[in-house]
């Protein structure tokens, strides 16, 4: 018997494997293909003959943790605690299995948006919890109405992903009123806060949930430093709790990991030194702009994209077919690999909508533009 009879295989790994057999161009699975800063490869290869290789303690490196709090202030203006209200995490992705995991209790309700990334709801379903999936309005704006109407006293959880992946949205002053009033009606929900795309909006600045004063109490804040200094194979991240959840999250988090990989730790610590989290989004800004003018002459229709470093587009002009269907022959056809956006909803609708990366050099958006733009 499954324990996740409904969880097949990530469809970030079923189309980066089919843009490997093809050998598409990947504009898939979300990871940049620019190298990395050589100031964090020259700090991790003299790291690698210093005594970094050993156990560190179980939340994170002490200097990393400080390190945090101080990107957090400076960031947001908010005062951390580094050692009881900051955790390094292997990734995002383990942030929030364990926060998860320490907060659900059998039968409570968990609020998803859908579109919805895909790693909330296999942890909600390991709690014998219930995932409550509510769709996004047409335009990407959460729906309060209908998130508030679906909470009860049931309802454990509220995630929000802000800026929003697969859709660039962005949340306002206006949602977080929205969602503050929710709040105080229902004083037992926890806000999980995916922002791992903190550092990469564009028009629009990011709200972040470190800023709203009156949920800090009840929320934990996820990050990945993979999105923020492009190491995504690095796996690791960091969350931030008050006290009392974190308590809990670090006994989930000591027998899931124990403690994070050294030398990635010990290695963006100092790099924290270095740089400047501000200028990754005028990065990613001339990146969108770019590849969004590439594709000014193709048959895709662009949608908005305030932040992350993806963006959708419909390929109804194109063809009738569903969307896993059509990034499939995009690949085989035209050797462009794509994610079908109906695989972030629960009912898998399908609005004839693709998800592009454009965290890539410009050579490979230029080769993959022409693809299409033939079509
Ligand atoms: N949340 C969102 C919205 C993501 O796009 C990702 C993907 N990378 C993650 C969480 C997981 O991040 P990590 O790779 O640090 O586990
Ligand atoms: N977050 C990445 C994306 O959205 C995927 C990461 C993964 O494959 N787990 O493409």
């Amino acid at each position: 018997m499954s324990k996740l009879p409904n969880i097949g295989t990530s469809i970030f790994t079923v189309m980066s494997k089919m843009a490997h057999e093809y050998n598409a161009i990947n504009l898939s699975q979300g990871f940049p293909n620019f190298p990395v800063d050589e100031r964090l490869v020259n700090i991790v290869a003299g790291l690698a003959k210093k005594d970094v290789h050993q156990y560190l303690p179980m939340a994170g490196y002490p200097p990393l943790l400080e390190k945090i709090a101080l990107l957090v202030l400076n960031s947001y203006g908010r005062i951390l605690h580094p050692e009881t209200e900051i955790l390094v995490t292997a990734g995002a992705t383990q942030a929030i299995f364990a926060t998860i995991q320490a907060l659900i209790e059998i039968d409570e309700d968990v609020i998803i948006l859908d579109p919805s990334y895909d790693c909330y709801e296999a942890p909600v379903l390991l709690c014998k919890a219930n995932p409550i999936r509510i769709a996004l309005n047409e335009d990407y704006t959460p729906n309060w109405e209908r998130i508030e109407k679906a909470c009860s006293p049931k309802t454990k959880m509220i995630i929000i992903n802000n800026p929003h992946n697969p859709t660039g949205k962005i949340l306002t002053e206006l949602d977080f009123e929205a969602l503050g009033n929710i709040l105080m009606k229902f004083p037992e929900i926890i806000l999980l806060s995916d922002e791992v795309y903190e550092y990469i909006t564009f028009e629009e600045k990011h709200i972040s949930a470190h800023t709203r004063s009156q949920l800090l109490n009840r929320c934990v804040m996820v990050s990945s430093f993979g999105k923020t200094f492009h190491v995504t194979g690095w796996k690791v991240g960091y969350l931030v709790a008050p006290e009392h959840l974190m308590k809990e999250i670090k006994k989930v988090h000591q027998f899931l990991v124990f403690s994070v990989n050294s030398l990635s730790q010990v290695a963006i610590s100092e790099y924290l030194d270095l740089v400047s989290v501000q200028e990754i989004s005028s990065m990613y800004k001339e990146k969108r702009d770019y590849f969004r003018l590439l594709l000014t002459n193709s048959r895709f229709e662009l949608k908005p994209c305030e932040g992350t470093y993806f963006q959708v587009a419909s390929y109804s002009a194109i063809s009738p077919e569903n969307d896993v269907e059509f990034c499939k022959r995009l690949i085989t056809e035209h050797g462009v690999a794509a994610i079908p956006i109906s695989t972030f909803y629960e009912n898998k609708k399908d609005l004839h909508l693709i998800r592009f990366c454009f965290a890539k050099d410009n050579a490979t958006l230029e080769q993959a533009a022409k693809r299409l733009c033939s079509i």
